[in-house]
């Protein structure tokens, strides 16, 4: 099994660091500089030894200020050229990405404790988010309304003006062009806050915009916590829109906070999904997925399938197949091609997991597979959890309600699709879910009945750029990506233009 010394571990993810930003520490990426930051010591710990990498300071209220400005100015620089100019920028930024993917790849798999067999992947998913993007922005456009008046009425979409992003621990690549990518494409410009735990790839990727093209600022990053940088750029005056992805109770936090200043935002939350196993299901394929489900990504995926809903009548079957199989999966270092499921990202989190599968157990739970840290991997101190199974899971228990955020899956069972829909449904979350059947009917039954934002049938995870992905209830709201995000990330105006040779002039609100 591949081990790496911290001092090893430390020397490469700062060599790759300077490859970007030669000369620099850590800092935030404002204006396209790299910016010390002046608040508290933040550590970076490498999750699969867990030893300190870096640090670097807290980016203060004053960067926030310098950030904001700058986004304001290149915004303005952005939206002022052809649409179609934006849009050869855009794919040039993809093309900034592709050529450094295998260093973004490589520092977001040590850094952030990501197998670098996924995030190879990964890192080219993210260009794709430019390309997609850059083929919408000349195509962003209003209508001509009939309106019953003399005037030509129309609208325009005009972007927000500066838009403020926080993202999460758990994919911050990912995130970071899944959120930068439609931003920009609507003619906004950007600061964005990944976590204080994983800044590192979403630095690279402002640096990328700027190597393609983007007017100096149109992206900055800041390299902060949230409480402080985040919270002060949620309620910056010049933030027009504030979208959000991280834990519920972040998240309605944040709404709260930027509803004082009416700005709107998109939240994308937690989840709790189902993913639900019919008998006349490929049970073969079933049990694949539902690896898939919660085990890829160490179960770190806002979307995973952590509540099993599988049909009395073959859970047992399922169960057994299930947890030899889970036993079975390659558990090692991210940076190792042979694993397949990493660590933790990070203490508190692999803590949370471990006491959450205790609760479960204390409340009834049976461990199928699992339940703790590797013996092998001990010695390694990194934050490593073996891919758990919890069986004979009742509704009521916490590890059935609460989202867990780790490899661990619930299982409960069902008797009738009635039931299952119940099931599915009996959680404020609903961000996405799974079934897994033959019948076509029962399918397109399950696929409207779920409250969910994303469901898929027979197949779990697949999400892309293309397609609107988001929340129902407390997932969050708002979409932010497909076409859906460019009405989340632009404003419609309606313009009156009276044609009429000699109108009157209406006193009051005419009746158009
Ligand atoms: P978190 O809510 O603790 O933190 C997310 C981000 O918010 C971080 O950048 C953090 O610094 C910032 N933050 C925290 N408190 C803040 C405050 N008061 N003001 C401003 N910023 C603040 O979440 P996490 O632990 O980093 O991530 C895990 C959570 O993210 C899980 O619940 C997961 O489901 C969710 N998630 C959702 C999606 C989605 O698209 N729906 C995707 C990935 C992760």
């Amino acid at each position: 099994m591949l081990t790496i010394d911290a001092e090893a571990q430390s020397a490469r993810i700062l060599e790759l660091y300077r490859d970007i930003f030669p000369g620099a520490e850590i800092g935030s990426f404002i204006g396209g500089e790299i910016v010390a930051g002046s608040g508290a010591t933040l550590d970076l710990t490498d999750p699969a030894s867990g030893q300190v990498f870096a640090s670097f300071a807290d980016a203060g209220a004053a960067q926030i200020d310098a950030a904001m400005d700058a986004a304001e100015a290149a915004q303005r620089e952005w939206i002022a050229m052809p649409a179609a100019q934006r849009g050869r920028i855009m794919w040039a930024i993809a093309g900034q990405i592709r050529a450094h993917a295998p260093i973004i790849a490589e520092i977001e798999s040590r850094s952030a404790g990501r197998p670098i067999r996924d995030i190879r992947g990964e890192a080219l998913r993210v260009a794709e988010m430019f390309e997609y993007y850059a083929g919408w922005c000349d195509k962003i456009y209003g209508n001509t309304i009939p309106v019953p008046s003399s005037h030509f009425n129309y609208t325009r979409q005009e972007p927000i003006g500066v838009v403020m992003q926080i993202t999460p621990w758990n994919a911050p690549l990912f995130t970071g062009g899944w959120q930068i990518a439609p931003a920009i494409c609507a003619g906004n410009g950007v600061v964005i806050k990944p976590s204080e735990l994983t800044p590192l790839s979403t630095l690279i990727l402002g640096r990328m915009c700027e190597l393609g093209g983007a007017p100096r600022g149109l992206v900055n990053v800041i390299a902060g916590a949230g409480p402080t940088a985040g919270q002060a750029g949620v309620t910056h005056p010049k933030t027009g829109l504030v979208v959000f992805v991280g834990s519920a109770q972040a998240g309605s936090a944040i709404a709260a906070a930027a509803a004082k200043n009416t700005v709107p935002c998109v939240l994308e939350l937690g989840g709790k999904s189902a993913n639900i196993v019919f008998p006349d299901a490929d049970i073969d394929r079933a049990i694949i997925g539902a690896q898939a489900a919660i085990f890829a990504g160490a179960g770190q995926s806002c979307v995973a399938g952590s509540r099993l809903l599988v049909h009395a009548s073959v859970r047992d079957r399922f169960v057994s197949a299930y947890a030899e199989a889970a036993n079975r999966i390659a558990i090692g270092h991210p940076f190792d091609e042979a694993t397949h499921v990493g660590p933790i990202n990070n203490r508190r989190q692999w803590e949370k997991i471990g006491q959450m599968v205790e609760a479960g157990v204390a409340e009834g739970a049976r461990i199928a597979a699992g339940g703790a840290r590797p013996k092998a991997l001990d010695a390694t101190g990194g934050f490593y959890y073996a891919p758990t199974i919890l069986d004979d899971v009742t509704p009521d228990m916490s590890v059935a309600r609460e989202e867990i955020f780790g490899p661990v899956v619930s299982v409960l069972t069902f008797e009738t699709e009635a039931e299952a829909i119940a099931l599915a449904n009996d959680n404020p979350y609903g961000l996405a879910g799974a079934v897994w059947t033959a019948d076509v009917g029962r399918a397109h039954r399950m696929a409207a009945a779920v409250r969910a934002g994303t469901f898929w049938v027979n197949s779990y995870k697949t999400i892309n750029v293309c397609s609107p992905f988001g929340g129902f209830g407390r997932s969050g709201y708002g979409r932010s990506s497909g076409a859906e995000a460019l009405m989340a990330y632009t404003q419609t105006k309606s313009v009156w233009v009276e044609t009429a040779e000699n109108p009157p002039v209406a006193f009051g609100y005419a009746p158009g």
